[in-house]
């Protein structure tokens, strides 16, 4: 069957904002919701096809190649595999948010989806941010990586799981909330008064007191430890760049969620390219004899050297460019190139047989410069550099 519009699938023009789509998504995901429409697969392929459009079209460089390319542009990177091969966990664990903690339809997206079992948001502590430093060099910019680090952080207390309590006789219901978490309040205001649910500050939302706690961790349900957390980092990324990844922080306590891991990226410096954005570039040295008479000269990339001819009567500053052989970007498709700039070398010392040579040159006729049109100044250069 093929497959449907992803902008028709929301009934959203191709233009919507993302303020529109998301609430397109969540209008369509509440009328197929299979907790509203048990047992009815065609609810369920509605459903299933809504969290793909959504998928992408809430995705800035997904929607972007799709608007490109069409199912195909996406087809590869869908987190789903696309199609009816999704997976409903994944949908409710990727666009619970679209909801809310606040919205009345969080509910729907709490559990694991379709059971008919709900179970709430906790709103214990969430476990703080780290930050961790990622060394990079250009070879691994360039072809992107996959890094195993290890990161000392807090994580779930082993002897109690987690849970804070001693043993599962001294966990016991709240009894101000009476397990639900949630207590109202009821608030007075300048517009009256108003009722509010907030989590429920004796058992901090958990539903749970704890009568004894965990000798281990004193009742945190956390403890020092590490972790060995492996990140895919993607080809094209710079210097001072940041990437999250979700969970992977320090554990939170009384149920909280965890922190996100913070990876910034450095770059170590290569010894002999440099860095301009997507390019490279290469200052390359030659004798003077070797330009006058043509030659051909190693010059190191990032996948090894290579050979590239001087033609005879070369001038100093000329650029050659490797094409497709810089870095990808990390947003687009593309790659940058490698520049060589030929300097050409000047002796700094020189015997007086050197100096005899150099003498005779100096008065010979084609040694007087003599630019003519096809010789590109600094400007030109700069002009071809930047196309
Ligand atoms: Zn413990
Ligand atoms: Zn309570």
């Amino acid at each position: 069957m093929a497959k449907r519009d992803f902008y028709d699938i929301l009934g959203v023009p191709k233009g919507a904002d993302q303020g529109t789509i998301k609430k397109a998504y969540r209008k369509v995901a509440m009328k197929y919701h299979p907790d509203k429409n048990k047992g009815d697969k065609a609810a369920e392929e509605k459903f299933k096809e809504a969290a793909e459009a959504y998928e992408v079209l809430s995705d800035k460089d997904k929607r972007a190649r799709y608007d490109r390319f069409g199912h195909q542009g996406v087809g590869g990177n869908s987190g789903f595999g696309g199609g009816g091969s999704m997976n409903m966990e994944d949908i409710f664990s990727q666009f619970g948010d679209v909801f809310g903690d606040d919205s009345p339809f969080s509910q729907f997206f709490g559990g694991a989806g379709g059971g008919g079992t709900r179970t709430r948001r906790s709103t214990g502590k969430r476990g703080s941010n780290l930050r961790v430093k990622v060394a990079l060099d250009l070879k691994e910019i360039a072809n992107g990586v996959n890094k195993k680090i290890k990161v000392k952080k807090q994580i779930g207390c082993k002897t109690c799981n987690g849970s804070g309590a001693k043993d599962a006789s001294s966990v016991k219901t709240c009894s101000t909330c009476r397990g639900s978490g949630y207590v109202r309040q009821v608030k007075n205001t300048f517009l009256g008064q108003m009722q509010t649910t907030v989590a429920c500050p004796s058992c901090n939302g958990t539903g749970n007191m704890v009568t004894a706690k965990c000798h281990s961790c004193r009742g945190n349900g956390t403890q020092q430890g590490e972790e060995i957390i492996e990140i895919d980092i993607p080809a094209g990324v710079q210097d001072g760049m940041q990437l999250s990844v979700r969970g992977k922080g320090n554990a939170g306590s009384g149920g909280g969620g965890n922190g996100d891991l913070m990876i910034n990226i450095e770059e170590k410096p290569h010894e002999e390219l440099h860095r301009d954005g997507m390019n490279l570039i290469y200052e390359l040295y030659v004798n003077f004899a070797d330009a006058a008479l043509g030659t051909s000269v190693e010059v190191p990339t990032i996948d090894g050297r290579v050979k590239i001819k001087i033609p005879a009567g070369t001038q100093s500053g000329k650029m050659f460019r490797l094409k497709g052989k810089g870095l990808p970007s990390v947003q687009s498709y593309g790659k940058g190139d490698q520049l060589i700039h030929l300097n050409i070398w000047t002796p700094k010392k020189l015997s007086s047989e050197d100096e005899e040579i150099l003498k005779r040159m100096r008065n010979l006729n084609n040694f007087h410069p003599n630019p003519g049109k096809t010789e590109k100044g600094f400007f030109d250069r700069m002009k071809d550099y930047f196309n």
